[in-house]
């Protein structure tokens, strides 16, 4: 009985220690690259005029965030605001837009990336907010936190594809590079996976 015992204990261990490798295997390399990265000058955002200062405010904390892990500035917001509407547009700027593009566009927020010749490295992005969905400066049902959106867009703008996690058939959308965005919740910290992605891109 005692014998019984000890052997189902003993397996039990050696199942736990397989599922703690697999899951440490499988975090490990959940981060994907896109082909680019921030070159030697950073970029600099501007935002578009009808968004409040709250929100500008948490655009640039989103930006700070990158800039803190990676050591450097990559991405920065401007305090000056921009007025524009053709969204995107290759004009040596780099602008945060606020149109509304329908429920058919299929996305929350968008980020257009223009490259240099040898596809490596970020010469220009803009990324919209598509207003057609509801949004807020903190979780609030039914919206989408703005700071948590935009950590995710600049993510794809400092060379970070998208971050799935998966244990057996379990995912964890815990990334902020996690591809879809989620009403009444905040995002606002980097982890794990997503500075394993930026350390990669900027070893
Ligand atoms: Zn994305």
């Amino acid at each position: 009985m005692v014998q019984k015992k000890r052997l189902k204990t003993v397996i039990s261990n050696l199942v736990l220690i397989v599922l703690a490798i697999v899951m440490i295997s499988s975090i490990a390399d959940a981060w994907r690259l896109e082909t680019w990265k921030i070159g030697s000058s950073s970029l600099s955002f501007r935002v578009h005029q009808d968004f409040g200062t709250d929100s500008w405010g948490h655009m640039s904390q989103a930006a700070q965030k990158w800039n803190a892990e990676a050591g450097r500035t990559l991405i920065s917001v401007s305090a000056i605001r921009h007025t524009n509407v053709n969204y995107p547009a290759k004009d040596s700027n780099n602008y945060i837009y606020r149109l509304d593009k329908g429920l058919k566009a299929d996305y929350v927020g968008q980020g257009t990336i223009y490259l240099s010749s040898d596809g490596r490295t970020v010469i220009e992005a803009d990324i919209n907010i598509n207003t057609y969905h509801d949004f807020a400066n903190s979780a609030q049902p039914n919206k989408y936190d703005v700071f948590t959106l935009v950590l995710h867009e600049f993510g794809h703008v400092v060379g970070l594809n998208h971050i799935i996690i998966k244990v057996g058939e379990t995912t964890y959308d815990t990334a902020v590079m996690w591809p879809a965005q989620e009403h009444n919740k905040e995002k606002r910290d980097l982890k794990p996976d997503d500075k394993a992605g930026l350390a990669e891109r900027y070893k």
